[in-house]
């Protein structure tokens, strides 16, 4: 599913979280929202996944406006940092619980449930607990959850945020490769410029609630268009 972001803005009391933002996601790619802490990533990823409301401008999907519509019937899946597990339910009632919602029947529950387990490689461990799991396993289900709806477009707030470098590292090659088995178009935030530059298709540099530069990481590395963006970005010196 594509997503158009078009001019949209907003603000929390006088402050502009988010300022004529326009940018366009291609349906397939991974795009990464790059940029220091406040500088509108969230807002802008909760925007586009209808947990707010823009104050002006719009957000098309697959090129419908979609500005008013609901956090359902935008088919989007979410895993944000402290998006937690549920404690006392099993992996596998993880990853079911939104098809439970859905009122899928339980068979059916039972083999996407299965599929998932495939899918984040995390056979056998269906029946423990997320206390019995690593951190980074818990990070695969929680985007197996995300995934079980088949959702149009996967959105992700620094979900590797709270682990250990060891961890992201892995996390980050294993999102590339789970990105093109699934096709999903995926926006990823994250403030580590190291973690974007891998992973992503394309990256939308933000600051101050505005658009800086959007590019391939070889285009923005090779060519960086504002003196934000080259030393964000730029080689360490
Ligand atoms: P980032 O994800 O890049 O760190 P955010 O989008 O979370 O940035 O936030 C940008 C700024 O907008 C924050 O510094 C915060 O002050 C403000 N903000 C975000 N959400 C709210 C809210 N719900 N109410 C008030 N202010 C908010
Ligand atoms: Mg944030």
């Amino acid at each position: 599913m594509g997503i158009t972001v078009d001019n949209v803005s907003k603000q929390f009391g006088s402050f502009k979280a988010v300022e004529h933002v326009s940018v366009e996601i291609k349906s397939g790619s991974l795009v990464a929202l790059l940029g220091p802490s406040g500088s509108g990533k969230s807002t802008l990823l909760r925007l586009i996944a209808g947990l707010e409301k823009p104050d002006s401008g719009r957000i098309l999907l697959t090129g419908k406006d979609a500005t008013n519509a609901s956090v359902q019937d935008r088919q989007v899946g979410f895993v944000f940092q402290h998006y937690a597990l549920f404690k006392h339910l099993t992996i596998r009632q993880n990853i079911g619980f939104g098809l439970e919602i859905a009122k899928w029947k339980k068979p059916r529950i039972s083999d996407r449930v299965n599929e998932l387990i495939d899918l984040v490689q995390l056979q056998g461990m269906g029946d423990r607990y997320p206390s019995q799991l690593s951190g980074g396993q818990r990070q695969r289900v929680a985007l197996a959850r995300a995934l079980a709806i088949e959702p149009g477009v996967l959105l992700l707030d620094e979900p590797f945020g709270a682990l250990d470098a060891k961890v992201r590292k892995d996390l980050r090659s294993w999102l590339r490769h789970l990105h093109d088995k699934v096709n999903v178009t995926t926006v990823f935030v994250t403030h580590d410029q190291e973690e974007a530059m891998e992973v992503s298709d394309e990256l939308v540099v933000m600051n101050h609630g505005k658009v800086e530069q959007i590019g391939s990481p070889a285009e923005i590395y090779d060519h960086p268009a504002t003196p934000f963006v080259m030393s964000f970005i730029g080689p360490v010196n």
